[in-house]
């Protein structure tokens, strides 16, 4: 019998796996997909936490005011070249070239050195998909008025059967040619080629992500001038390499990952779970376990299915939270549907939104699948699964 099975290997789930396997405990994660951060840049929001604990229902109301420093310093231990603090952001570029701020970043998308340049120099790989190079000039020009912005366009031979047939190359296929052995020889003669017209010259660097990879690092402590990476439009190199190193930690720890399959149904005895069952090859499979943690993602990572009806929770039929005004009209602003999820006692555990009785002992939620939140007016997407998904190891 494993210690502990947690079901959904997103961000939530992948921490709660490390933290617990690095207690000692033995662990299986069953995923369906990968989670939404494959779709992020990488970087982490933990928004305005002290206004954000204010709010009676936040999920970061749940946990103590120090479990949330803990959760970020483990983040940043397990991977140091996340850079950053609570309570202060820093700057990255958007890939249309106008900056944004997230608290936790990895070092090669820190934007703080533009605010000394005199000269940007953007680079513009032949064919990348979804690469607006005079959006992005325009930008730069609005944002840091004291610079003259170059774009310098490049074309590398391993993609020329591409451009030859007129095939875009993505934001994710060039940062996984920098990483290979070619890649990194082209990178230095590629950026060999930048000349600096002036002392305060900064490259701008699309499809880059140098984040977990040496080699690359090393490139770029070479030049003679600063390079930011600049994020891409979803599915983003950022967020996968952090997908593939939490992956890649939690087994290091012994932990085992079931992928692509989803939990069908979790078998229960009164008031505990005792088995998730799966389906593999047609046939049912049950994974017994002491504890579970439910982190199956909300609305966007299937754990809430939402028909014209109703919104339900697809494993146990959990009670949800549900605004009772679905929708706003306004576009971007605050939906009141992200707030459907979960409701939690201190310890994760789920309860009635009603009566607050904890539905089942031996379970818990983290992650986007708790209620009272939105990932975007909040600004805290990564804070709250990084936090609640760090506890909820740390409790298994
Ligand atoms: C495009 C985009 C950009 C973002 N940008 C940022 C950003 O810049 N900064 C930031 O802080 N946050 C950002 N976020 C938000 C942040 O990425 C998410 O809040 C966080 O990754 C959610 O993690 P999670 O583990 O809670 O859920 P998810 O990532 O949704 O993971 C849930 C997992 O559960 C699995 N699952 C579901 N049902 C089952 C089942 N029955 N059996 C097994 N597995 C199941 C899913 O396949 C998935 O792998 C962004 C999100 C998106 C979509």
């Amino acid at each position: 019998m494993w210690d502990g099975i947690i079901i959904g290997g997103g961000l939530a789930g992948l921490i709660a796996g490390i933290r617990a396997s690095e207690r000692g405990k033995h662990v299986l994660i069953i995923s369906e997909g990968a989670g939404s951060l494959t779709y992020s840049s990488g970087a982490l929001n933990f928004g305005d936490v002290v206004q954000l604990r204010s709010r009676e229902n936040h999920p970061y109301a749940l946990i103590e005011e120090n479990v949330i420093q803990a959760g970020m310093d483990y983040f940043q231990k397990l991977f140091p070249d996340y850079q950053g603090v609570c309570g202060r952001t820093q700057t990255l570029f958007t890939p249309l070239g106008s900056p944004r701020t997230a608290n936790i970043i990895p070092s090669g998308q820190n934007a703080a050195v533009l605010q000394d340049a005199k000269r940007i120099v953007l680079m513009a790989p032949e064919g990348m998909k979804d690469f607006f190079s005079k959006i992005i000039k325009t930008n730069l020009k609005i944002c840091y008025p004291q610079c003259i912005v170059d774009i310098y366009p490049f074309r590398i031979s391993a993609f020329e059967a591409w451009h030859a047939i007129g095939k875009p190359v993505t934001g994710m296929e060039y940062a996984r040619y920098w990483q290979s052995g070619p890649g990194i020889a082209e990178l230095k003669r590629v950026l060999a080629g930048v000349t600096i017209t002036c002392s305060e010259t900064v490259v701008l660097f699309p499809g880059l992500a140098t984040a977990f990879s040496e080699p690359l690092k090393e490139v770029l402590s070479e030049t003679p001038f600063p390079v930011i990476e600049m994020t891409s439009f979803p599915p983003s190199a950022g967020g996968h390499n952090l997908y593939n190193a939490l992956k890649q930690k939690f087994k290091s720890l012994g932990g085992e990952l079931l992928m692509g399959t989803g939990v069908q149904r979790i078998e229960l005895q009164e008031k505990e779970c005792r088995k998730a069952i799966v389906s593999s090859k047609g046939r049912p499979t049950a994974f017994a376990a002491h504890s579970f943690i439910l982190a199956t993602g909300g609305i966007l990572g299937g754990g809430i299915e939402v028909t014209a009806e109703a919104a339900q929770e697809t494993l146990l039929g959990l009670p949800l939270y549900v605004p009772a005004e679905w929708t706003k009209s306004e576009f971007l602003g605050e939906q009141p549907y992200a707030h459907t999820g979960i409701e939690a006692d201190s310890d994760l555990r789920p309860v009635d939104p009603g009566t607050k009785e904890v539905l089942f002992e031996n379970l818990r939620v983290a992650g986007r699948m708790l209620a009272h939140w939105d990932p975007w007016t909040d600004n805290c997407g990564g804070g709250v699964s990084l936090t609640s998904g760090w506890y909820a190891g740390e409790k298994l």
